[in-house]
């Protein structure tokens, strides 16, 4: 799945904040991977919203929005969450807030699908948002043993109830946020995966995202791959851009989504091929 070189992407030594979930041995050896974004791909807000609406003002105050850099979503976050537990958003309130976030439409009934599947698909999780939101949604969803691995920036709350985020690692790609290369970790995970299976790695592999920070990871992606893009949303937008400029650097097919019926759909016929 994974054909041609990793021009200008090398990794600088990433901690590994990842989260082991589960490991099903019945995924073991899944013939498919199938990877999540969180933030609007499986969830139907972005999680940062969903908690900055909890101010009374339901916005951030000018100041803190104007000490945003461009690149450095990260340490913004970082800001945010301060200026929540100063104005004293619990911990409570916060993990509240996430576990209400409904699903997106057919999301749900996408999962049941691919648990139904899984000897076929092995699921994981690439988000910029943290570890709390991520792993508090899905327990309380009943979907957390579904994913073999959660790679998202660490977080934790300090004794004051501020959520303290970690930067997931360092990489030197330039068109990703400085905290996060989605297609590194990807091409790590499918390195990895292919020889702790003994050589074996998967025969496709599939991307569903929504946010700019989702198409990198699909340059990683093959001919017998698709990338599953929330249509209209930046992810979409930018590969639809790439493929009119008729660049080379997409080899995946490219598979627009409304509901999660949508990738269902397109994971249904390539179960049957066989
Ligand atoms: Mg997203
Ligand atoms: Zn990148």
């Amino acid at each position: 799945a994974f054909r041609g070189g990793l021009a200008g992407v090398i990794t600088v030594t990433p901690p590994r904040l990842t989260v082991s979930m589960a490991s099903s041995p019945t995924t073991n050896n899944a013939r498919f991977l199938m990877c999540f974004d969180f933030d609007e791909t499986m969830i139907s807000e972005n999680s940062d919203n969903t908690v900055v609406n909890l101010l009374p003002t339901k916005q951030l105050p000018k100041w803190l929005l104007d000490s945003y850099r461009e690149g450095h979503y990260h340490e913004f976050s970082g800001k945010v969450t301060a200026y929540l537990a100063e104005q004293g958003i619990t911990k409570d309130a916060l993990l509240s807030a996430v576990q209400k976030i409904p699903p997106n439409a057919g999301m749900l009934d996408l999962f049941r699908f691919l648990q139904s599947h899984q000897q076929d698909f092995e699921l994981v999780v690439v988000s910029d948002a943290n570890t709390c939101f991520i792993e508090t949604w899905l327990e309380h969803n009943g979907l957390g043993h579904l994913f073999r691995k959660i790679f998202t920036n660490s977080s934790h709350f300090d004794d004051s109830g501020r959520l303290m985020l970690q930067p997931f690692h360092s990489h030197s790609c330039p068109r990703c946020p400085d905290n996060m290369c989605k297609q590194v970790i990807l091409r790590e995970y499918v390195a990895d995966r292919e020889k702790e299976r003994g050589g074996v790695g998967f025969q496709r592999v599939f991307y569903a995202g929504d946010g700019s920070n989702d198409v990198c990871p699909t340059r990683a992606l093959g001919p017998q791959d698709a990338a599953f893009a929330r249509r209209d949303y930046p992810m979409h937008k930018l590969m639809m851009e790439m493929q009119q400029s008729e660049s080379t650097e997409i080899k995946a097919n490219l598979v627009p989504w409304v509901t999660g019926a949508d990738i269902e759909d397109y994971l249904a016929k390539i179960i049957k091929e066989r």
